[in-house]
């Protein structure tokens, strides 16, 4: 449902994103790879509305997020998205149960309510004995595991993580990365997902990588994926003509 056209994004001489084009379909899991700082962050902030492109535009089915102004695109990405980042980025005051709570008070929901939905997410995350303790508390994964409850939560469309097994060791990144598709394809969640991680990126239905700011993409799949815009990209051979 996610759509990007001719994203270019430049912070003062630097042309992070040199225009992007990608779809990603409702219910998919794409892992973006590529070198540091080829712009992968750009790419996700971009989707997500945090950062307005240069030129270029996002969509989230017919909605042009891109040309929101930023208190109705606060509001769609508290609504429709939910964030996973390398360090959890949890509120450190707040317990578990609390950072979890958190995103549905925003969106409304009664208090009663938000608590008795925020602790059933972090029962199904399997760290529901974190719920009463503050986030220098727990473990690396246990945070990414409260994290990951905080992002799906509100049930958003897409969620993006960024680095989301980062900090971890190969056996708790293993273990979120299950967990995050897992949970993802049950409640039917788009999700993007940066990494340098191979082992991470094979969660992935599909995986596309920056480089330079474009989208280089060898798409995991096979032939779905990045044919139309990108098609230029690999005609290297007919350069000399
Ligand atoms: P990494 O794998 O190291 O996280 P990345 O692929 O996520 O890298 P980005 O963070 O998207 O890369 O950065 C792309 C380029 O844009 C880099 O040259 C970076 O220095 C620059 N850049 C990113 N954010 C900013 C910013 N807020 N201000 C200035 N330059 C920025
Ligand atoms: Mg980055």
């Amino acid at each position: 449902p996610l759509s990007a056209r001719g994203l270019t994004v430049s912070f003062g001489r630097t042309e992070a994103l040199r225009g992007v084009d990608l779809d990603v379909e409702a219910g998919e899991v794409l892992a973006v790879m590529g070198p540091s700082g080829s712009g992968k962050s750009t790419l996700l902030h971009a989707l997500a509305g945090v950062i307005v492109p240069d030129s270029g535009t996002v969509s989230l089915g017919d909605t042009v997020i891109s040309d929101l102004p930023e208190p109705a695109r606060a509001q769609l990405r508290l609504r429709e998205f939910g964030f996973v980042f390398q360090f959890g980025q949890l509120l450190p005051d707040l317990t578990a149960l609390d950072n979890v709570t958190l995103p549905l008070l925003l969106t409304g929901h009664s208090r009663r309510r938000a608590r008795r939905q925020a602790a059933s997410w972090l029962e199904r995350l399997g760290v529901a004995d974190t719920r009463d303790q503050v986030p220098s508390e727990v473990s690396g994964g246990q945070a990414q595991r409260i994290a990951i409850a905080r992002a799906l939560v509100t049930g958003p469309r897409v969620v993006f993580a960024d680095e989301p097994t980062g900090s971890l060791d190969s056996l708790a990144a293993e273990s979120v990365m299950t967990t995050l598709t897992d949970l993802a394809r049950d409640t039917g969640a788009t999700i993007v997902v940066v990494t340098h991680d191979p082992r991470t990126a094979a969660h992935a239905d599909r995986e596309v990588v920056v480089r330079d700011g474009r989208i280089g993409g060898r798409t995991g799949g096979g032939a779905r994926g990045e044919a139309g815009g990108e098609a230029g990209c690999p005609a290297g051979d007919d350069a000399d003509r």
